[in-house]
């Protein structure tokens, strides 16, 4: 990692707290630790004052999660230009090693031992090394290990790789691409819900300048391939990250080329050199596609996809009342400043147990505050919801007096999502029949990298959703993207409106609404097909 003198304006002294948080994971330090940097340089990022000042005036620790000790910290940067401790840990960690154990499945402590077994220090050195036959010698390694260590560093195939979450994807590349002057690429473009080709494509006549950038990136602790106009990059998670640095004429092409799909591409024929991706498609005589819908082969003329500026309002958030971090006033103030015309406040009811959830009195206290917001905000409006739990028996867990004087009913299923196809469906179409309920939330319940879908019968909720007008939420938690795309298509097709919501629980999450978009983009939504962006009148009458 090399270590640039740069003025200590905010982003770089969040960047400086960046690499302290990478070389804590490696030197597999209590992963608190690290996160605490992580979201302190977060913090810096956002603070419109500078940082420096508000160092050297001792007034640091006034910003939400700077502790005494990250504040220490900063006083010794701003003085001295310098962090000695993230000095030391940088020799003794050795961060490129790491990162490329990362890569091969070997944990920090292990491929530390195998480097110093070796006398190696870089990926070069180990890669040699490893195609020496060397790897053998080492006690602990046997053929086997040896085999499958050779052939990752050939390039580890997308099946060993475990996706990454869309919103860590897009936040990585982006920021890579903001860096480099370049566009992000690979799956993130494409907003796929697990991301395994990451990628960023830059056009330059100088493409030695920009991969030695690429190297000096906190964000990019190893290199593990080289070539002129290419290298693939390695993240403290061991998450690979291809950069392509294309000639400004041909930069369309290889934007579209590391946009993928490789299915897609394919199809398309052999691409004409463009200096953008417009001019491929012209030169092709195609429409130019948006990259959401680049899935499978496709030439013809895609539908005017939903955009986030269709968005009115958000349908979907928590707040203190049940398991959020922000209040129903500091929810809304955040939604009317995103330009939105309402949003609904949809805390959880008793049954969900795992977090507090509200009961009737509850929702009736909670309807004051929520008056009072209204009163403040006006005409931005703040509706009162639930997410009413659905409970063992297909009935909702709170009285139908209070359901009916609500204005937006959520409905979710949240334990039993293991159960079988037949019964799980007979509940949740019972529960979708009440005369109250508008959504259906993350109908499928995968949670994903740790829980699969449910078995709920799609096709026989889409009978129910369009005999009581009730609609299928994709919901915008990066670790949920439920309904996904391909199954928000199925819903479009069979003319069941899509709610796209982001299901916050801080002010922060309601910016997912970015991946709830993209998600009904992913499955071809156009703005008629989603219900929240139509206006609050017609949210209210329906
Ligand atoms: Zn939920
Ligand atoms: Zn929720």
């Amino acid at each position: 990692m090399a270590r640039r003198q740069a003025p200590l304006d905010n982003g770089a002294i969040a960047e400086r707290l960046d690499a302290f948080a990478v070389l804590l994971d490696l030197a597999g330090s209590e992963r608190y630790t690290a996160r605490a940097y992580r979201r302190a340089a977060e913090t810096i990022r956002e603070t419109r004052a500078p940082v420096a000042d508000l160092v050297r005036a001792g007034r640091v620790q006034d910003l939400r999660g700077i502790g005494p000790g990250i504040a220490k910290r900063l006083r010794e940067l701003v003085e001295t230009g310098r962090i000695a401790e993230l000095d030391a840990l940088e020799q003794s960690v050795n961060p490129e090693l790491v990162g490329l154990g990362r890569l091969l499945g070997i944990g920090p402590q292990r491929m530390v031992e195998i480097g110093n077994a070796l006398g190696v220090r870089s990926v070069d050195d180990f890669r040699e090394a490893a195609r020496a036959g060397r790897l053998r010698a080492i006690a602990g390694i046997g053929p086997k290990t040896e085999r499958r260590v050779l052939e990752r560093l050939e390039g580890p195939t997308r099946r060993e790789r475990r996706g990454l979450l869309l919103n860590r994807a897009r936040a990585l590349v982006e920021g890579i691409a903001e860096s480099l002057g370049g566009e992000p690429a690979g799956d993130p473009r494409r907003w796929a819900d697990s991301c395994r080709d990451l990628a960023v494509v830059v056009a330059s006549d100088r493409p030695q300048e920009v991969l030695r950038s690429f190297e000096e990136l906190a964000a990019v602790v190893a290199v593990v391939e080289r070539e002129p106009r290419r290298a693939v990059g390695v993240t403290v998670e061991g998450v690979p990250i291809e950069l392509v640095v294309a000639e400004p004429e041909s930069f369309g092409r290889a934007l579209l080329r590391a946009t993928g799909t490789k299915a897609y591409v394919d199809a398309l024929g052999p691409l004409p050199a463009a200096a953008d991706e417009a001019g491929v498609y012209e030169a092709l005589g195609l429409p130019w596609c948006p990259p959401e819908l680049r899935e499978e082969p496709f030439r013809g003329r895609p539908p005017a996809l939903v955009e986030l500026g269709d968005v009115r309002g958000d349908l979907h958030c928590h707040t203190t009342w049940s398991d959020g971090r922000a209040s129903v006033l500091e929810m809304a103030t955040a939604a009317r400043d995103l330009g939105y015309e309402y949003v609904a406040i949809c805390d959880h009811t008793r049954n969900v147990r795992v977090v507090p959830g509200l009961d009737a009195d509850d929702l009736r206290r909670q309807a004051d505050e929520i008056a009072e917001a209204n009163e403040q905000l006006a005409p931005f409006r703040v509706l009162r919801g639930t997410e009413v739990d659905i409970r063992r028996d297909g009935s909702l867990d709170l009285p139908d007096d209070v359901l009916e004087e609500l204005d937006w009913v959520q409905l979710s299923l949240h334990a039993g999502q293991r159960e079988a196809a037949e019964p799980l469906t007979r509940k949740v179409a019972e529960a979708m029949r009440h005369p109250a309920v508008r959504c259906l939330s993350h109908p499928r319940g995968r949670i994903i990298n740790h829980r699969p879908p449910n078995a709920l019968d799609l096709e026989a909720v889409f009978e129910v959703a369009l005999e009581t007008g009730v609609a299928l939420e994709t919901n915008g938690l990066p670790d949920r993207l439920d309904l996904s795309g391909p199954e928000v298509r199925l819903a479009v097709e069979a003319g069941v409106p899509i709610v796209a919501s982001t299901d916050a629980h801080s002010v922060r999450g309601l910016g997912n609404m970015r991946l709830a978009v993209a998600t009904a983009r992913r499955g071809w939504a156009t703005a008629a097909d989603v219900v929240n962006t139509r206006p609050l009148a017609e949210i209210l009458s329906s």
